[in-house]
């Protein structure tokens, strides 16, 4: 590649302020991969940093799913992280986090903890190799991000989040142990959730989702829900308490999974659940936000609450393998919204966190 192509990257500057820099594509290092953007979505993180609460990420590159395209592959580069030989030309999808392989989280086998998962999407753009995030034209893949190539039967749209929502949940499913014959209850239809409700439904389980808007339950049907629990008549925890209970032969669910992102949730999800029941925590991630919480009735249920944090890299490529499978199945592509031009990147966060749009996807072309 000529050392004068320019590529164009979104960021951050202060709250809700976006703004696009201009920089040379760089060369890869020798264990690194240089793309570009075929389709990025933004994501709810996103829309917490723009609005200035996000713990860690406040300003710099914004974008952390997306699809690439290999454009400059580093020399000592030849496979992806499941083996498979990967050229200039193929598309891939990065882990957004690094993995050092070095800290005592990675030392423990516990990848998804990394403490150096955000040392590159935090850095300036300004600092080379520029490209750090997906809101971009071209996106530097670090040799510490696992990638998998995408084989060209999965659509475009899911592959392009299959590096946060569904290998998220995957890999929370795992954690909570749903299997066949589980009653697993969803609170919240949104990008996880309806992910999780697929994904639940593929191991044999049955769904309950709970949500308050009809388009979303609408959807969850799609995804494979077996009920849905309608927030607007169900209007209080004890009412859907008890409908989840009705639902499950009055013993209430074995699995709870939280992805509704409201702290109340957590305190309704106990209540949902059978004694000896397990709670997976997903949808709350910004802390400072608290809720009331009765921590007996919890332990007089025996309820066992897992929560995770991102994902061990390989659910991935599980991700790319479960769409693949499945893609047919469910309509994952109405869950990719609008497409966006790069130099629209402001319209896009704007619309979304208005609501505007289901789900904004910038498109660089
Ligand atoms: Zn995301
Ligand atoms: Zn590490």
């Amino acid at each position: 590649m000529s050392s004068h192509t320019r590529g164009r990257i979104a960021c951050l500057n202060g709250t809700k302020n976006v703004e696009l820099k201009e920089f040379d594509v760089p060369s890869p290092d020798p264990d690194a991969i240089v793309t570009e953007i075929v389709r990025a979505n933004v994501c709810g993180s996103e829309l917490h940093m723009w609005r200035g609460g996000h713990p860690h990420i406040n300003d710099g590159p914004l974008g952390h799913e997306g699809l690439c395209r290999i454009v400059d592959l580093g020399e000592n580069v030849t496979t992806d992280n499941a083996g498979r030989p990967v050229e200039e030309g193929d598309l891939i999808v990065p882990t957004y986090f690094a993995i050092c392989e070095a800290c005592p989280r990675c030392g423990a086998g516990e990848f998804r903890l990394c403490e150096h998962a955000y040392d590159y999407w935090s850095q300036s753009a300004d600092t080379h190799p520029h490209f750090h995030g997906t809101f971009a034209s071209h996106y530097y893949v670090y040799p510490e991000q696992f990638f998998y190539k995408v084989s060209p039967d999965v659509p475009e749209g899911p592959a392009a989040s299959a590096n946060c929502a569904l290998a998220q949940v995957l890999g929370g499913l795992d954690k909570a142990e749903v299997g066949w014959g589980d009653t697993v209850v969803v609170q919240g239809a949104g990008g996880l959730g309806l992910n999780a409700v697929a994904a639940a439904t593929e191991r044999g389980a049955e769904t309950i989702v709970i949500d308050g808007v009809a388009d979303r339950l609408d959807l969850a049907e799609r995804f494979g829900a077996d009920h849905t629990v309608d927030l607007r008549t169900y209007d209080s925890v004890e009412e859907r308490a008890d409908r989840v209970r009705e639902l499950t032969d009055g013993q209430g669910a074995d699995v709870g999974v939280e992805v509704a992102g409201v702290p109340e949730a957590f305190a309704e999800g106990i209540e949902l659940l059978r004694p000896g029941g397990r709670y997976l925590e997903m949808g709350n991630v910004i802390p400072g936000h608290t809720t009331e919480f009765d921590p007996g009735a919890m332990t007089r249920k025996s309820i066992n609450v897992v929560s995770v944090m991102r994902y061990d890299p390989w659910y991935l490529r599980t991700a790319l393998d479960f769409l693949r499978e499945t893609a047919d199945d469910y309509p994952f592509d109405e869950l990719v919204g609008e497409g966006f031009a790069l130099d629209d990147v402001d319209a896009a966060i704007r619309r979304s966190d208005e609501r505007d749009v289901a789900r904004a996807s910038l498109v660089p072309e």
